[in-house]
């Protein structure tokens, strides 16, 4: 089992004229392997910087507080490093890579995580390839691709699915993966992850709506506002925040933001 820690984490960007802003106002949350955690949580309430800041992206600085992976610290770490421990984070908004196709993507990425003489073969590689885009409802066309270049937003959220079943990461950060998905897309999607569940695989699904954790069913549920988690519960949580709506919670919780 492995295990995901975020410890009272205070996370500050800059704006302009080195202007700081705290976003991230101490969150905890523990994760293992084995469990599916969502966050919901209104609009530029912190969701994605806490995606962004467990997987190392240095706009966001940690000011206090601690990411820990299996007891121990990841905040000196890079981000291709953090990979190689096992974490993954699918974007809310997935970067185009010139020169690059989706299969030489996905095998580097595969080899990144294994030792130098234990890569992986080409037919391999091309068997769970094939076995993936099956499930995805993929066509072979899109891996020859350049990464994203050109994908409709509904390819680049499959094709992070894709990543997601070819790298088998540990914890996946998944954020926002069902924006822009009409309803046949959201299924393959969540077919996807639903595929991955298991005792060596946990996920932190990102959602500002209820609608995909029908078809992924979280073991927990955070609601975040205003850089704190005000409230975890278990998948009728996010139920009731749907038929509620933010406010009631914010009434309920007596909260001021
Ligand atoms: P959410 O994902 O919950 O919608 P975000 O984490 O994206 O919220 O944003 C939280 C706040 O931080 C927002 O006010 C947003 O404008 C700001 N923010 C996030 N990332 C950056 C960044 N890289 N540069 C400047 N401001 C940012
Ligand atoms: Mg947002
Ligand atoms: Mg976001």
């Amino acid at each position: 089992m492995a295990t995901l820690e975020v410890k009272d984490l205070h996370v500050e960007i800059k704006e302009e004229k080195e202007q700081t802003r705290e976003i991230l106002k101490g969150v905890n949350l523990t994760m293992n392997t084995g469990e599916i955690h969502a966050i919901m949580g209104p609009n530029g309430t912190g969701k994605s910087t806490l995606s962004q800041t467990i997987m190392g992206n240095s706009a966001y600085h940690v000011t206090q507080g601690d990411i820990l992976l299996n007891g121990e610290s990841i905040l000196d770490m890079p981000v291709d490093e953090r990979a190689r421990k096992g974490l993954f984070l699918a974007m809310q908004y997935p970067a185009e890579i010139q020169g690059v196709t989706n299969a030489e993507f996905l095998r580097a990425a595969i080899n990144a995580r294994r030792p130098e003489d234990d890569q992986i073969s080409v037919m391999d590689f091309l068997k769970e390839l094939d076995k993936n885009l099956a499930l995805l409802d993929m066509s072979e066309e899109m891996t020859e691709r350049y990464l994203n270049e050109g994908f409709s937003g509904g390819e680049k959220k499959r094709n992070e699915i894709l990543q997601l079943l070819m790298i088998k990461p540990s914890f996946a950060l998944l954020d926002e993966i069902d924006s822009g998905l009409d309803i046949d897309a959201l299924q393959v999607v969540s077919k996807g992850v639903n595929s991955m569940r298991g005792d060596n695989f946990g996920s932190l699904i990102i959602t500002h709506y209820q609608r995909l954790l029908n078809y992924i069913v979280p073991d927990v549920v955070h609601v975040m506002m205003d850089g704190r988690i005000v409230k975890s519960g278990d998948a009728d949580l996010a139920k009731k925040l749907e038929n509620e709506g933010y406010a009631g919670l914010r009434d309920e919780l007596g909260l001021d933001v």
